[in-house]
């Protein structure tokens, strides 16, 4: 076969197995926001039904042949082209999915479904000892893919890998030092900065009147209503249907308006992202996401660098007040002081900027650490109390507030966590090098001119979809090899005495 035929079937091929996996996401968005609860059953054998077609479609030999025709002929492609960058996704994929053997990937998808339920009973009754057996057996079924995957230097490499291409336990272990290092003393530096000051007050914050300041907060930064929609759900999330049709779900708390606001800002960065590579290469891996770090630096780059700002707050408090009489007392400035005060606390997904990226750290050893045998499953409460004492400097009281709180290890996603803080690390250089090229941001920001800033990550990030691994990516786009230097700037000059 003709290398370009090869090529025409695999995009052909492709494309269609992506418009499947747009069906699932509608089926997985549906089923989170609207479905009614006697359709749940039904709905789970649809699901398992269209993940098994999707499965045989990934794992087709006449992908291998395909492969095989385009890269006997590699003079046929521009190296640098999107054409290889397509093969070079196609054949990671095609590699990934043949690796690990049918039954395997469907024990897994069992222990991960059995997982979440008994995760969910076991932290309701706060009772570690009701989960652990499946948390051993998803830690067994998980070593086994990564052996069946293959790694660098250890197995939790492999998983890592998954999700972050090119990262390895080691290659983040400097990272996250660092982050250690200085974050450490920023809780006590920050004593009477700047997150003293009064409260907001308490409401009411009307849910529609929320819906509709989020609707024009994301319409603000850039999300066209045209091609997205703003709906609740109990856990707020972001997903893309298909090319013009991102959705974003939030929860509204009637005390407390900043943070489905917050929920809206970061699920908005995501649909940015999803929006931005998904254009003309739809279906192909150059119209698709590199990483969940890539991923999460664009969420976290609107939520904790633009909307955390105070510059942010001049522009948008108006606004706000237009719906919420009860602000009208409020200066730019508290509400800033209010929605970056530091906290260490028990729950990551209420940690503030400063505490976050540690909560991440503990789960990163921790998880590590089972990999590596250094620690086992029983024992695992007590080695959670530890960390965070150390870490964080608080102990959780229950089980529910420590060792169970996050759904990750529930559903077998080992090497999920450390992609929050590459995020974190991702965005403060992102947003570093946009100052540089654009100027003064925040004073873009004052006057609600969040336009050249997505203009910077379409054109430095989004627009690339696969074509870099994240590490080459970031460095393209700054200029400057993987730091946390950035970060740690951004952490101080916000919260440090300055
Ligand atoms: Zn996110």
């Amino acid at each position: 076969m003709q290398a370009s035929e090869a090529y025409d079937r695999l995009a052909a091929h492709s494309r269609e197995s992506a418009l499947l996996g747009s069906a699932l996401s509608l089926l997985y968005w549906d089923q989170r926001t609207m479905i009614p609860p006697a359709g749940q059953a039904g709905r789970a054998e649809q699901v398992a039904a269209l993940t098994g077609v999707l499965h045989r479609r990934a794992t087709d030999p006449r992908i291998g042949e395909w492969l095989g025709a385009v890269e006997a002929a590699p003079g046929a492609f521009d190296p640098d082209g999107p054409g290889m960058a397509n093969i070079r996704g196609w054949r990671r994929d095609y590699d990934l999915s043949v690796k690990v053997p049918l039954k395997l990937a469907t024990a897994l998808a069992l222990a991960g479904s059995e997982g979440q339920t008994a995760w969910e009973a076991a932290r309701a009754a706060d009772d570690f000892r009701a989960f652990a057996p499946h948390l051993s057996r998803l830690l067994d079924l998980s070593r086994q893919k990564a052996e069946a995957l293959g790694y660098a230097a250890e197995p939790y490499d492999a998983l890592l890998d998954l999700f972050e291409p090119g990262e390895t336990a080691a290659s983040l272990v400097p990272i996250f030092a660092q982050l250690r290092a200085a974050t450490a003393d920023i809780p006590a530096l920050t004593a009477g900065r700047p997150e003293a000051g009064p409260d907001l007050p308490a409401g009411p914050y009307p849910p529609e009147d929320q819906a509709a300041l989020d609707r024009e907060v994301a319409v603000a930064l850039g999300l066209p209503l045209s091609a997205s929609r703003l709906d609740t759900s109990v856990h707020p999330f972001s997903t893309l249907i298909g090319p013009g049709d991102a959705r974003v779900t939030v929860r509204h708390d009637p005390a407390d308006f900043t943070k489905s606001l917050f929920s809206a800002i970061h699920e908005t960065g995501h649909a940015l992202y999803s929006l931005g590579h998904s254009g003309r290469h739809w279906g192909a891996p150059m119209g698709e996401a590199v990483s969940l770090g890539v991923h999460e630096s664009q969420s976290r780059l609107w939520e904790n660098f633009v909307a955390r700002s105070e510059a942010f707050w001049e522009f948008f408090l108006p606004r706000a007040k237009a719906r919420f009489p009860v602000l009208a007392g409020v200066g730019p400035k508290t509400v800033f002081r209010a929605v970056n005060r530091v906290r260490p606390g028990l729950i990551r997904v209420d940690a503030d900027e400063v505490t976050y990226n540690l909560h991440v750290l503990l789960r990163f050893e921790l998880e590590l650490a089972l990999f590596r045998d250094e620690l086992q499953v029983p024992d695992l409460p007590e080695a959670w109390r530890e960390k965070s004492r150390e870490l964080l400097g608080v102990v959780p009281p229950s089980e529910a507030t420590g060792v169970l709180q996050d759904v990750h290890w529930s559903g077998g996603a080992f090497g999920y966590f450390p992609t929050y803080t590459l995020g974190n690390v991702y965005a403060a250089m992102l947003f570093e090098a946009a100052g540089e090229a654009l100027g003064d941001l925040a004073e873009m920001f004052r006057r609600g001119r969040f336009e050249p800033l997505l203009s910077w990550l379409r054109e430095n990030v989004h627009r690339h979809g696969r074509a870099y691994p994240p590490r080459e990516l970031i460095r393209r786009a700054t200029g400057r090899e993987l730091t946390a230097e950035p970060l740690l700037a951004h952490l101080r000059g916000k919260f440090g005495r300055g």
